[in-house]
């Protein structure tokens, strides 16, 4: 499989290159020349496989030629070894022919951890292979930085570094990125807010001579990796509901636009999907989009999905490249207009094209609480924020009552106690046993200031397993 890049100016790569490849340089994002399409057959007789051998059979057209099929299959068996329910992303019904697809059942205990877990180990089988190291550089708010630590603990050829805002992320949060100890792990507290850590990662992408050389890899959704993994559960909640002899309609609570965006492939790989639901918070830029064609920035606002707040989604502008024709010039054009102006919008025909399968909203926290609240008392089950907001939209949204509408759980309400209170849930929740000591277990972690500068001198001074680059 050959991966050429949004903006139509930069080498087509394989698979082992887009792995370890950040923006592609002309700065679009790399997709797939040709996306692989299954038949009807095909997909219903992958009914019933356990969700390894179904990843098998999704993703193996993306790595052809780079991995062989014994060691992808083995990959993939030890990647959602890791999860802590044997169906990996059970299907919970709320509803008449409405489901929860619970998507926090890895590691940390949000989606994050289906793509992360699978991004460290294929690393470390590329590395391996190719006698090669790399540094890890990536800004967290929260859910991406411990999937991401979670995911390359263990790989032999990886240091990664992780940076949080100085005592603005949760506890839990923190906790989850600081307790997992290892030589090639390093937590950094910038004394700034995510924006400031966020930049720093950029710069560092930009200018990488402090590297002295090492390979920089992005582990954003802005990675092709991390969105190939995610299509795989879109098939699997299908094939559960009747698919693909029956349409069914996903809910996808997004920011970046990276998880809808490989629901949105599923279906363009054979997948019978009807309908995909943008559902987002008060930071609603993709919403302005679907709704009125209007994709421009506005201010942040924090909200209670904190996962979910964003002023621009990354990988969005690999949707514009397919409603574009896939006409790499016509992209670079729109995204530098974009640049230049903080907004866009297409033309009438491509955004009516797009509203033929997706619809939206942006939900707002009292919204979102209220769901929670209605949701516990009806079923018992307490949502997390970002899944309510799934929920909310999904209500709101649907085109087809007799269509199965599956909403994507993305993480555990553990994560986010305070929404949960705020819903008026008087019910304590529990962190899930291996998670059991979180809070007794030994932290490690360098708060900086924030000064690129001292940032870059701390991953030169530890890049090789804790040692100078
Ligand atoms: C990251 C995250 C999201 C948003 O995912 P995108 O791929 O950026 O759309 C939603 N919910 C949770 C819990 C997350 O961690």
């Amino acid at each position: 499989m050959r991966y050429i890049s949004t903006r139509g100016n930069a080498p087509a790569l394989n698979f082992e290159d887009v792995l370890l490849a950040g923006l592609a340089s002309d700065g679009g994002l790399y997709v797939p020349e040709n996306l692989p399409r299954f038949t009807q057959e095909e997909i219903a007789s992958w009914a019933g496989l356990p969700y390894h051998e179904l990843a098998f059979r999704v993703m193996r057209p993306f790595v052809e030629g780079s991995i062989s099929d014994t060691d992808f299959k083995q990959i993939l068996e030890e990647t959602y070894g890791t999860f802590a329910h044997s169906a990996i992303a059970p299907l919970r019904q709320l509803n008449a022919n409405e489901w929860v697809m619970e998507l926090f059942h890895g590691p940390t205990l949000a989606f994050k951890d289906f793509a992360l877990q699978l991004l460290g180990r294929l690393l470390d089988h590329i590395l391996l292979k190719r006698d090669e190291r790399v540094v890890i550089i990536g800004a967290t708010s929260g859910d991406t930085g411990s999937a991401a630590i979670e995911g390359c603990r263990r790989c032999e050829n990886v240091d990664i570094f992780i940076l949080h805002p100085h005592q603005r992320v949760s506890e839990v949060q923190r906790r989850q990125m600081t307790t997992i100890l290892g030589e090639n792990i390093h937590n950094i507290a910038i004394e700034g807010n995510f924006d400031d850590c966020q930049e720093m990662v950029k710069a560092s992408f930009a200018d990488q001579s402090f590297l002295k050389g090492t390979r920089l890899v992005a582990v954003n959704s802005i990675n092709w990796a991390r969105i190939m993994a995610q299509i795989v559960y879109y098939f699997h909640a299908a094939l559960q509901l009747g698919a693909p002899a029956r349409s069914v309609a996903f809910s996808v609570p997004t920011g970046n636009f990276g998880d809808i965006f490989a629901g949105y492939l599923a279906r363009n790989m054979g997948l019978p999907v009807s309908q995909l639901v943008v559902a987002t918070n008060r930071n609603d830029i993709l919403h302005r989009f679907m709704s009125g064609n209007q994709y421009f920035k506005e201010t942040l606002h924090a909200s209670l999905s904190p996962s979910m707040d964003i002023m621009v989604s990354s990988n969005f502008e690999r949707l514009l490249f397919d409603l574009h024709g896939r006409n790499g010039v016509a992209l670079a054009e729109l995204m530098s207009t974009f640049k230049a102006t903080g907004k866009l919008s297409v033309e009438e025909d491509r955004w009516v094209e797009a509203r033929k399968l997706f619809d939206s909203l942006a939900v707002s926290d009292e919204d979102t609480c209220a769901t929670i609240a209605d949701v516990f008392k009806r079923t018992g089950e307490v949502l997390d924020p970002h899944t309510a907001i799934g929920v909310k939209a999904a209500r709101e949204c649907r085109r087809n009552l007799s269509t199965p509408m599956v909403v994507l759980g993305t993480a555990h309400p553990v994560k986010f106690p305070d929404a949960v209170e705020k819903a008026g849930i008087g019910k304590a929740l529990e962190l899930p046993a291996h998670l059991s000591d979180l809070f007794q277990r030994e932290e490690r972690c360098t708060v900086l200031p924030n000064a690129i500068e001292a940032v870059q001198a701390f991953v030169a001074q530890h890049g090789n397993r804790g040692k100078p680059l």
